[in-house]
């Protein structure tokens, strides 16, 4: 199958296999006029890299990709780091998920080298469909763990409301965001983050989209909601500041690439729309 869900390890290494290696939570990437090309797993030696663990990620265009954690930071030969988070600005779609494929395993299996029931070694679940491992002493069995968080427009009239984080750069505001809780639904999630971190009431609960989001494992679920009722009221322990903002009074916003980008783009092509019909009937 040719996509990044294959899974399938080859038995043996394609020479024009490639090497996604990281660094925290950076990339190892050549720059060359606004795109970017990464190293094949033959260039290794070539290029002088250690990482540990080289594991194969999946296929896509005809390409296999592997992943591995960099033991040390040096960049090299031509080579340089790039947030994870900023690849999207450069690369396809699709390179783009099997980045973050690789990013989220390779760390999934960096934290389960051991056993959290009886404190065995952990090793790779052979002719698995997922990157699963599995206890040597016990056979308890660990998948790859995907968080969900929810992730909301919320909209009153012709404004949006966004938060600031403690988190954020200075200056930065986005849609509110929060883990699902064991037992929640997704639309529950939405009416109990909103309420909590900024104390107002929303209806009209409509999906978006999604993003995986491996920071370290989170799926976001994208959704619209309208205003119901309520005044925002901070909760001062996460969120900095809230309010409702125009289309053309909008604060720092998340930079494009991720699905909170995509949710404030929504909403200002969404505003324009409405404004250009609302100025062709009055005409
Ligand atoms: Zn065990």
């Amino acid at each position: 199958m040719d996509g990044v869900r294959d899974y399938k390890t080859p038995e043996k290494v394609q020479e024009s296999a490639y090497l996604l290696l990281f660094w925290d939570d950076e990339i190892l990437i050549k720059e060359h006029e606004g795109s970017i090309t990464i190293p094949l797993v033959n260039d290794m030696d070539f290029l002088n890299l250690e990482a540990s663990d080289v594991q194969y990620i999946g296929l896509l265009n005809g390409h296999t990709y592997y992943g591995a954690n960099l033991s040390g930071k040096d960049s090299c030969k031509g080579y340089s780091f790039l947030k994870l988070r900023q690849l999207s600005g450069y690369i396809s779609e699709e390179f783009h998920a099997i980045a973050f494929r690789a990013f989220h395993i390779i760390n999934e299996l960096e934290n389960n080298k051991f056993c959290g029931r009886c404190g065995g070694v952990m090793q790779l679940v052979p002719q698995a469909q997922e990157p699963a491992v599995s206890c040597l002493a016990c056979g308890h069995i660990v998948y790859p763990r995907i968080s969900p968080a929810i992730i909301v427009a919320v909209i009153k009239g012709d404004q949006i409301l966004l938060a600031r984080s403690h988190r954020f750069p200075p200056g930065r505001y986005s849609v509110i965001a929060g883990f699902v809780e064991p037992g929640e639904t997704l639309e529950k999630c939405v009416k109990r983050e909103v309420q909590e971190e900024v104390g107002i009431e929303v209806d009209n609960i409509r999906y978006f989209g999604s993003q995986p989001w491996p920071f370290p494992d989170s799926l976001m679920i994208a959704f619209t909601a309208e205003y119901a009722s309520g005044e925002i009221s901070v909760d001062k322990k996460e969120i900095a500041a809230a309010g409702w903002f125009s289309a053309a009074t909008l604060p720092g916003i998340p930079p494009p690439g991720s699905i909170s980008r995509q949710l404030i783009d929504w909403f200002i092509d969404d505003y324009r729309k409405r404004i250009l019909s609302v100025n062709k009937n009055t005409v």
